[in-house]
């Protein structure tokens, strides 16, 4: 096979993390897994932050030709430079040493040389971004281009929208990381050549998969790599709260089941209670259950939320990726035997709060436990009374009311079956058989998030409305499954 193919920075960056990823990016896409729909609206949601950080440069030019045409972006490129009119440049087109790289924004500076903009739609510095940033100015730098400043923009998470106007400056934080990225110039360079040499050979690299293969990104082709893997039943990582130190040492033991540990293996008194409960492949009760949910007395209402986060603020008073509920299910438990089903979904595009606030305070009425499976309920309540004055007392007494259901599951019971996890997904069809999601059009709350956004920006209407019912039907699973979750946990 006669290597003439470019890198480019994300091969660049696939390469740093692992040869073999690199190779098969080169020559066997088709191996990867296809991105879900939530990996699909991470790389959404970057395009469209992306978008927004441009309006910060009035007057930039957007280079037209795309990842196909890269001879002519690269032409348009260094026409637009020698221009010397446009103050910004919207994807431009480098290439050195058969590196391509297609930058998010190049400034040009008022006292000369350029500023290379890498836009991150994370609201944290990684350390990754400034391995993005310095392959960029290796190849900048190698083309002839005079880069004289670098760094990276991520949204500003203390930045208050007021609902009228984005402001841009405050939207984003700069991060200057000129010295930084070119201090890595010569390894740059160096890793460049072993990747081209690589490259070059007839043979994938004969690499293991490891730690490596998420670090600093989850590898697409993990199930490819292991796909002759006989996984252990169960597994040491289903331990709960296994330290990176402990689970080191137990791998260089050899112990790959949890049955395996040794007695004499320090561990917490939960992973001890987990790996009798594996050992004796049964249920194992080590609390009181029944005793502490006694207490619950009716009427019981059942709370879950269904959220989305937008990395751009959409209205007033929050901040990005501040979480947004668009749904709510009730089930009252009047008697211990019949329960009673509400719930709200905003189907419009504007702000769901107030609307979604007053129905609540509605459903959840002025007495009784409120029990929820996690805190997250509580956080939602919280940020809802502020957000929603008018409401703010009665949400204030509804969070004083929540029963928290995760705790007693986790503080009384295990099951081999739960692998190591807690959450309602994983408890409820072991302590609830017959129940779960799997019937279910839409499986969890992430899917819910985007699939609400997919369909509120939908125009047709009947797709519309089935999405709507889905989101429904899981939202009212997630309370009925804490009914029955009870239910059950009283009679262990
Ligand atoms: S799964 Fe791991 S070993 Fe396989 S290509 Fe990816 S990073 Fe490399």
């Amino acid at each position: 096979m006669m290597h003439r193919l470019r890198l480019s920075k994300s091969r660049y960056i696939s390469g740093d993390q692992c040869h073999l990823r690199l190779w098969y990016d080169s020559y066997a896409r088709d191996l990867a897994a296809a991105p879900d729909d939530s990996l699909q609206a991470v790389f959404d949601t970057g395009h469209e932050v992306g978008e927004i950080a441009c309006r910060r440069y009035p007057g930039g030019h957007a280079v037209a030709h795309d990842y196909r045409h890269t001879r002519e972006a690269i032409d348009e490129t260094r026409q637009v430079i020698d221009a010397g009119a446009a103050p910004a440049l919207f994807e431009p087109a480098f290439v050195h040493e058969r590196v391509l790289v297609r930058v998010d924004i190049l400034q040009r500076l008022l006292g000369g040389g350029w500023r290379l903009v890498e836009v991150k739609s994370t609201t944290r510095l990684k350390e990754t971004f400034v391995l993005d940033l310095a392959v960029q100015l290796w190849v900048l730098r190698g083309a002839g281009l005079d880069v004289r400043e670098a760094e990276v923009l991520t949204l500003n998470r203390d930045y208050l929208y007021d609902g009228v106007r984005l402001d841009l400056n405050a939207l984003f934080r700069r991060h200057p990381l000129i010295d930084r990225a070119g201090a890595l110039h010569d390894l740059v360079g160096a890793k460049v050549q072993e990747m081209h040499a690589m490259l070059a050979g007839h043979a994938a690299p004969d690499i293991a998969p490891g730690d490596h293969c998420f670090t600093p990104y989850a590898c697409p082709y993990y199930a490819h790599c292991t796909r002759d893997y006989v996984n252990p039943e169960h597994g040491i990582d289903e331990l709960p709260w296994l330290t990176a130190k402990r689970r080191a040492q137990l791998e260089s033991a050899g112990v790959e089941e949890i049955r395996d540990i040794p007695a004499d293996f320090p561990l917490t008194r939960l992973q001890r209670i987990v790996r009798k409960a594996v050992r004796e492949n049964r249920a194992l009760v080590h609390g009181d259950p029944a005793g502490i949910l006694a207490e619950l007395t009716p009427p019981v209402r059942y709370l879950d939320f269904e959220t989305f986060a937008p990395a751009i603020p959409r209205f007033a008073g929050t901040r990005p990726y501040d979480s947004i509920p668009f749904l709510f299910s009730v089930h009252t438990e009047h008697d211990g035997s019949t329960s009673t089903h509400t719930d709200y979904l905003h189907e419009h595009d504007d702000d769901p709060r107030p609307r979604l606030a007053e129905r609540l305070v509605e459903a959840l009425g002025s007495e009784g436990p409120i029990c929820t499976y996690s805190g997250y309920e509580g956080q939602v309540i919280r940020a809802l009374a502020v957000a929603v004055p008018d409401q703010s007392e009665a949400l204030a007494s509804a969070e004083a009311r929540l029963f928290d259901l995760l705790p007693v599951v986790r503080n009384s019971v295990y099951h081999p079956e739960f692998h190591g996890s807690f959450s309602i997904k994983s408890v409820l069809p072991v302590l609830v058989p017959g129940m779960g999601y799997g019937d279910l059009a839409i499986p969890d709350g992430q899917t819910a998030s985007v699939q609400y956004a997919g369909a509120l920006a939908s125009t047709d209407v009947e797709q519309r409305q089935r999405t709507f019912d889905d989101l429904r039907a899981y939202c009212e699973r997630d309370t009925l499954a804490m009914v029955r979750l009870r239910q059950a946990l009283g009679e262990l």
